[in-house]
């Protein structure tokens, strides 16, 4: 069965809309999301894009500061304390990768912890790591609410991450083993990488790579999240996984375009609401 992130996120979202109003009438106004691109690129133009667009689908109030390719890195760091300042702005991001000459890590500590709706910042990192309240980082949340979307319990399942990115890989692989989920996680560096995907009743992979697990590498009836997102040369979009293969064995499947993408915007509503209430709550 296809997993379908754009209706599981299309629910996400419809229930943030449906809350809108009732927290403006609460608060005396709605949550702001704050998007920061900084330059050209042309995958991140379409990002900023998409996460202004789900935005304003929910009725948050939005703002996207578009810097040129030249702003240093000082400025951005000006702008971005300026920014934590504002109460008029809950959730606070910006877009990545950055021009070369900017420290992207600066960057993501300068973001205080409380707007952090990437949930990049050490800090809440750190909570992740050791339970305790944070922002989680919108893909990882994604991959669980579509896995918990299927209705399939994750505790006592065998779990396989391929991957070890620290907004992907890292943080699944803990959320899943909050879940009681037996976690393996694979690298580049993993010899024979099929005898473990063939473990997985949970198969996550999130490598930028495309084919690297087919459908030979899938258990009968796993659950297989794609998270990959490969440019082809004729422009269209393929994730990491063979789909026609894989989809032959797994039990269920995400599309790529149409999987894990839309559901890492919907997350992203959702900490930016919850940023905007913890303020609300610890005032
Ligand atoms: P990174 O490049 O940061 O990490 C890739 C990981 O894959 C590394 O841990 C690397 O291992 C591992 N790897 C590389 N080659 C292999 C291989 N042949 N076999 C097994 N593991 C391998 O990528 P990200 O985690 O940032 O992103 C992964 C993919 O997910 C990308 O396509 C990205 O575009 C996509 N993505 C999609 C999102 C969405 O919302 N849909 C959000 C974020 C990412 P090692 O550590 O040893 O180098």
């Amino acid at each position: 069965m296809i997993l379908d992130g754009k209706a599981v996120s299309a629910t996400v979202k419809d229930a943030l809309r449906e809350r809108m109003p009732e927290l403006e009438a609460k608060y005396g106004r709605r949550p702001c999301l704050c998007v920061i691109i900084v330059g050209q690129n042309p995958a991140s133009q379409v990002y900023v894009r998409n996460k202004v667009r789900a935005a304003q689908y929910v009725g948050m109030e939005s703002r996207l500061i578009e810097l040129p390719e030249q702003t240093g890195e000082a400025e951005l760091l000006a702008l971005i304390a300026e920014l934590n300042a504002d109460e008029s702005v809950d959730g606070l991001l910006v877009q990545l990768p950055l021009p070369r000459h900017i420290d992207e890590e600066k960057v993501i500590e300068a973001i205080t912890v409380e707007k952090d709706v990437d949930g990049f910042h050490i800090l809440n990192v750190g909570s992740l790591q050791v339970g305790r309240p944070c922002s989680v980082p919108c893909t990882p949340k994604g991959i669980l609410r579509l896995i918990d979307s299927t209705g399939v319990p994750i505790e006592g399942k065998t779990a396989v991450v391929v991957g070890r990115s620290n907004i992907v890989g890292k943080p699944v692989a803990k959320l899943l083993l909050d879940r009681n989920a037996t976690v393996i996680m694979a690298h580049s560096r993993t010899r024979d990488l099929k005898s473990f995907t063939l473990q997985a009743d949970i198969l996550v992979v999130a490598v930028g790579k495309e084919n690297v697990v087919t459908g030979d590498m899938v258990k009968p009836g796993a659950i297989v999240i794609d998270v990959g997102v490969n440019r082809r040369a004729d422009g269209s979009l393929a994730g990491d996984v063979d789909f026609e293969s894989a989809a032959q064995v797994a039990g269920w499947i995400t599309p790529v375009p149409g999987g894990v993408g839309p559901m890492t915007i919907a997350m992203l509503m959702e900490n930016t609401v919850d940023c905007f209430l913890a303020a609300r709550l610890s005032a």
